[in-house]
């Protein structure tokens, strides 16, 4: 069959006409594929629904795979015997990733965390979205938000290969930047005053693991020469993969803003960051990182930009006080987590015992009858976001989303049996 004769002919073809709009319907359309919107799809397509999945970049997975993140944290109650407080797609990565050494629990620190290959990850997400029978709609872009009374009734989405709309009973806003919610002019919230850093994450190879410095050792160089090394943040860890000659490196602090000029600028800048830090553990560390190579920069990491305002705002105390919401769909445990400074963030850890939750309330955007939001762009201070906004609990909010709008089914989402919610959540809430 090499052979077989090619032919070399070409035909011309030219747009003519505005060529007509693709319409496609379903049940639940999610927007944003990370950790929270990939376990949305996932379980609303469990649950019997027809699902469309879409996302601006041409591959699934969000930050957990494209920032590279690295690490699933809030998955356990804190300390090394940390019990596991979500399960859903969580208990199916652990499991599948685990068998090929492509996940790890790690529970030497404070927090016990899983250490994942966001390689295999990536293909994890993708075959798993098929086998749920989701659609993925990739490289697809929101330009406008259709709204009949309190209902979004479909999507108008921009993509390279031509305009697309969605038709949906159910939308789910997993855009980590509330991008439904705000193309649908419903109110949204974004930080008062000062900022929320994100991250440029990278991956580095050709080290001597057996040199590597511990967290504290590294962290207290950063602190005191980071500045002649021209690094903005001024603590961070490598953390080696386990059984590869790869570290995850975590030394950056990038902003993330809104405009898309700003947004484009910064992106680089946080790769001359990362350069810098290269440079900082090669000089620092020479033993250890002397001949050390970037891998590869993962898409920026961005924590926080704009959130929804849902019918409950999560607050510091709520969190801090261990609240149980008579509405509770996630537990976590993670301490809070601010990235406010641009020299490093402010660690706030809980004990043993402490398990906050996230309200229903804190999911539902106020202004809409069918659109819940999940993950990063919930509603709640910027210090109690940084607590919930792992993937654990964001995980546990995308199952969340999934059944709450299967059981408001064509009326609202906030007016649903709750009872009926929790009992499909049970794993998430108990245990
Ligand atoms: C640098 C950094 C390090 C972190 N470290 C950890 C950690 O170690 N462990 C941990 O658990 N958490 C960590 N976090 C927090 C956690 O990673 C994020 O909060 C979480 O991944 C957010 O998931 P998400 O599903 O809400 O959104 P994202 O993963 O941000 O996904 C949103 C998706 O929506 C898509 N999208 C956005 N707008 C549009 C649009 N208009 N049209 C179409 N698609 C759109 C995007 O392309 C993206 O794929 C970290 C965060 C950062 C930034």
């Amino acid at each position: 069959m090499l052979d077989r004769p090619f032919d070399p002919e070409t035909r011309i073809v030219s747009r003519k006409d505005q060529p007509p709009v693709l319409e496609r319907s379903c049940d639940i359309c999610v927007v944003g594929s990370g950790a929270s919107g990939a376990s949305a799809a996932i379980e609303a397509a469990r649950a019997g629904n027809s699902v469309i999945l879409v996302d601006g970049l041409p591959s699934l997975g969000g930050q957990a795979v494209n920032s590279i993140i690295g690490m699933f944290c809030g998955l356990f109650t804190p300390g090394p015997e940390g019990t596991q407080l979500t399960h859903g797609i969580a208990d199916d990565i652990i499991h599948d990733l685990g068998a090929t050494g492509d996940a790890h629990i790690i529970a030497g620190g404070v927090m016990k965390t899983v250490m994942y290959n966001e390689v295999a990850l990536g293909r994890w997400v993708e075959n798993a979205i098929l086998k749920a029978g989701v659609q993925p709609l990739t490289g697809a872009i929101i330009r406008a938000v259709n709204m009949e009374g309190r209902r979004v009734a479909s999507l108008d989405i921009a993509t390279r290969h031509g305009d697309v709309r969605i038709t949906a009973n159910g939308f789910i806003d997993a855009s980590g930047d509330a991008a439904i919610t705000w193309q649908a002019g419903l109110d949204c919230r974004v930080q008062k005053t000062g900022q929320i850093y994100g991250s440029q994450m990278l991956i580095i190879e050709d080290f001597d693991d057996s040199k590597k410095p511990d967290w504290d050792t590294m962290a207290a160089r950063i602190a005191e020469k980071g500045e002649k090394y021209g690094m903005m943040r001024r603590d961070g860890f490598a953390a080696t993969f386990p059984g590869r000659n790869v570290a995850m490196v975590n030394m950056t602090h990038i902003e993330t803003p809104l405009d898309p000029f700003d947004a484009a600028a910064k992106q680089i800048d946080g790769k001359e960051q990362a350069d810098r830090t290269l440079v900082f553990l090669q000089n620092e560390f020479p033993e250890a990182f002397g001949t050390a190579k970037i891998r590869a920069y993962g898409l920026p990491g961005i924590r926080q930009t704009r959130w929804i305002v849902g019918t409950h705002h999560l607050t510091t105390e709520e969190v801090r006080g261990a609240k149980k919401f008579d509405d509770a769909i996630a537990r976590c445990s993670w301490p809070l987590e601010q990235h406010h400074n641009q020299e490093g963030y402010v660690w706030e850890v809980f004990g043993p015992d402490h398990v906050h939750t996230v309200p229903l309330g804190s999911l539902t955007v106020a202004g809409a009858d069918n659109l819940v939001a999940v993950g990063r762009c919930i509603d709640a201070d910027s210090t109690a976001l940084s607590s919930v906004r792992v993937m654990g609990p964001c995980i546990a909010m995308g199952a969340a989303a999934a059944h709450a709008l299967t059981l408001a089914g064509s009326g609202s989402v906030h007016q649903i049996d709750m009872a009926a919610l929790k009992n499909r959540l049970r794993d998430n809430l108990e245990g």
